[in-house]
């Protein structure tokens, strides 16, 4: 990739710099657009950070045909607001704020106006439809873009915007110190995932297929570790967890790891397999068993997040890469590298 300068020439200058993919699996590439002016609850923000996301990959190849091309990928931003709307009042120039996936929503729907915004039918995605973080600026609804707490590097605060929240929401709905927690898949979502459980006093088991991730899985918060590989390791912890959270990507054996949960536990899925999930009905009912999605998390539990996040000093381990390497970066993520979460930076 062809370095390019990412830095806006004046803050009048019209054009925002990126990099773009052009066509479903292609490579990035420098990208110049003309951003729509900033509507009177918008602001622009000034890039530092954005963390990659598998999701980046998911868009690239456009495994769920909703890519729109040229595709600006990146939802995972840290940055300065450059430019406020007319209306906005709770956000100044000059300020750092952090935007995850959720780019709007209708804000009037019994979803948004109950605090869950991220379920709103009419929820709009960054980067689907509009351009994301792999630039050197954005422009967003001022409603979701988030103060970052002082205590937060913007480069270790980047990643919560959606690794952080899309695993932080539903462990905080439904488990607590008594909960017996299972993370299966130890990459960007899941190294956070440990943190969580372990700072909310869960008892943490990883589930993992790389063996080299036992030793720092343990350094996040699980008190053991399954390597799924292994023969026999699966059936070896029936009926231990009563919540799993899988953060994979690809598909899983899906009946053993509900054979894992104990009678009325959960089986919470966030990381997007290659197929539809089926399972065996038995074992489901006769176990009072249950299977839950979960779509990253509200603006109210984002917050909620950050000052935990804050509090609790959850970080996630990164790889830091200047913008102009984000393919090479993206090659690592895709062979399953990543040790746990890239994160680009923007050079002044
Ligand atoms: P990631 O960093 O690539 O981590 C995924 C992990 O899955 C890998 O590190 C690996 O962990 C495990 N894995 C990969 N291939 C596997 C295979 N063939 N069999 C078993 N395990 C495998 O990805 P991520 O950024 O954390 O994202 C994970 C998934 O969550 C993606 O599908 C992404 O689109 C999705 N996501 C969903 C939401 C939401 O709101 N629901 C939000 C963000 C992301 P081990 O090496 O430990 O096995």
């Amino acid at each position: 990739m062809q370095k390019s300068n990412m830095v806006k020439s004046t803050d009048t200058d019209p054009h925002i710099n990126a990099f773009a993919v052009m066509s479903a699996g292609q490579r990035l590439e420098p990208y110049q657009y003309v951003p729509k002016e900033v509507g009177p609850l918008e602001v622009e923000v000034r890039i530092s950070h954005c963390g990659m996301c598998h999701t980046d990959i998911h868009l690239i190849n456009d495994d769920f045909g909703l890519t729109t091309f040229p595709l600006v990928p990146g939802h995972e931003i840290v940055g300065v607001v450059s430019q406020t709307g007319s209306a906005v009042q709770h956000l100044q120039a000059g300020q750092r704020v952090g935007i995850g996936p959720l780019g709007g929503a209708c804000f009037l729907c019994e979803q948004c106006t109950t605090g869950r915004e991220n379920i709103c039918s009419q929820a709009q995605y960054v980067p689907i439809g509009r351009e994301g973080g792999y630039a050197t600026h954005i422009r967003v609804d001022s409603r979701v873009a988030f103060p970052i707490p002082d205590a937060l590097p913007s480069e270790f605060a980047a990643p919560l915007l959606c690794a952080g929240i899309t695993v932080f929401a539903p462990l905080q709905r439904h488990v607590n110190g008594a909960t017996r927690l299972g993370v299966i898949g130890i990459g960007g979502l899941g190294h956070l995932a440990l943190q969580y459980g372990r700072a909310m006093g869960c008892h943490v088991t990883a589930f993992s297929t790389s063996l080299d991730k036992a030793e720092e899985a343990k350094e996040f918060g699980a008190d053991e570790f399954v390597a799924t590989k292994e023969q026999g390791a699966l059936a070896a912890r029936a009926s231990t967890c009563d919540f799993l959270l899988s953060t994979v990507t690809a598909d899983l054996p899906w009946a053993d790891y509900l054979n894992i949960l104990k009678p009325e536990g959960t089986l919470c899925v966030v990381g997007i397999p290659n197929s539809d999930i089926s399972l065996p009905v038995i074992p489901l009912i006769f176990g009072q068993k249950t299977l839950i999605g979960s779509i990253i998390g509200s603006g109210s539990e984002t917050k909620s997040m950050l000052e935990f996040s804050a509090r609790h000093q959850v970080r996630p381990k990164i790889e830091l890469f200047p913008m102009h390497e984000a393919n090479t970066a993206l090659e690592r993520l895709s062979k399953n590298q990543v040790r746990y979460r890239v994160v680009l930076v923007n050079e002044a």
